[in-house]
């Protein structure tokens, strides 16, 4: 890291879901104006899909609109170049810049959140693919057969089964017919299913509650599959890990996992760790991206 990089300020707001696609360049102009800076290059992280030959965010789940227009709007409010990826692919070049994937050219990054999510650096380079989507591990499928259908409506995706929003919905599945009377887990949720959480979860898993501890064991199996996955693909070094699922229940994401992985493992196993730039990991990526951007255009 350079003395003039790093995070100097930082301002989080709600995404603006009110005034339609072209309120979401708005509201971030705004504040980089409200933060009293002048960029000299901009670096976007952003959900997907994305379209990156469009600058556009495309139709992404959870969402009131499609065809998000950044990057043309931002380049006209502020003159400058402006750099749109992928959050996960901007995570794993903040990781390779400024975290513990410092010189490593073959690294992946794995966010566990609201949903799951994949960034990869494969022989020193960034991968994009043909709209900048690549790769959608949180899409690959587990079992093709399976009856938990994903956000994006495919069933059987790994992110139907280990994301925050879907572990509770595996947690019904595998807890169907399942007494839970007179258990931890039974009286954190409060006799009602609605009120399960993966917070409950993991807290109720710790404390030694025997339905929780099934759970959690059970989305550890998946998860060492879904790790043993991108290992046979992409041949990583290092993977790391971040999202709150991750960053808040570290030592019952990762231990399955690496106890696990060897079991469907073709390629040598490589090291699983939390990202230590925690929550911060995608601004990084923002700031890795603007800054290239402000050395090329110099
Ligand atoms: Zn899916």
């Amino acid at each position: 890291m350079g003395d003039d990089e790093g995070i100097k300020a930082k301002l989080s707001e709600v995404t603006d879901r009110k005034n339609g696609a072209s309120g979401i360049p708005r509201q971030i102009a705004r504040m980089i104006r409200t933060l009293g800076v002048s960029p000299r290059a901009i670096g976007i992280g952003s959900i997907g899909p994305i379209d990156i030959t469009k600058g556009m965010i495309g139709d992404t789940p959870n969402f009131p609109f499609k065809n998000i227009p950044v990057v043309e709007p931002l380049k006209d409010e502020f003159h400058v170049p402006v750099a749109l990826m992928n959050d996960c692919s901007a995570a794993v070049i903040g990781e390779h810049t400024y975290g513990v994937g410092k010189g490593i050219d073959n690294l992946f990054y794995v966010t566990m959140s609201t949903g799951l999510g994949g960034g990869a650096i494969v022989d020193g380079h960034p991968l994009g693919g043909k709209d900048g989507n690549a790769p959608e591990i949180g899409h690959i499928v587990i079992d093709p057969n399976s009856e938990l259908v994903c956000g994006c409506g495919c069933r059987g995706h790994w992110e139907a089964y280990s994301s925050g929003p879907n572990i509770p919905r595996y947690a019904e599945l595998l807890l169907r017919g399942v007494d839970l009377k007179g258990s931890l887990l039974g009286e954190l949720m409060g006799g009602d299913p609605a009120k399960l959480t993966s917070e409950i979860l993991f807290h109720a898993a710790k404390q030694g509650d025997h339905a929780a501890s099934l759970v959690v064991d059970s989305v550890g199996k998946i998860n060492s599959v879904g790790f043993a996955d991108i290992v046979n693909v992409f041949d990583p070094e290092l993977i790391t890990v971040g999202g709150s699922i991750a960053l808040n229940n570290s030592n019952a994401i990762l231990k399955p996992i690496n106890d696990l992985i060897g079991d469907y493992l073709i390629n040598r196993k490589p090291r699983i760790v939390i990202t230590p730039l925690g929550a911060d990991v995608v601004l990084y990526g923002g700031l890795a991206l603007a800054s290239k951007l402000a050395r090329d255009f110099i």
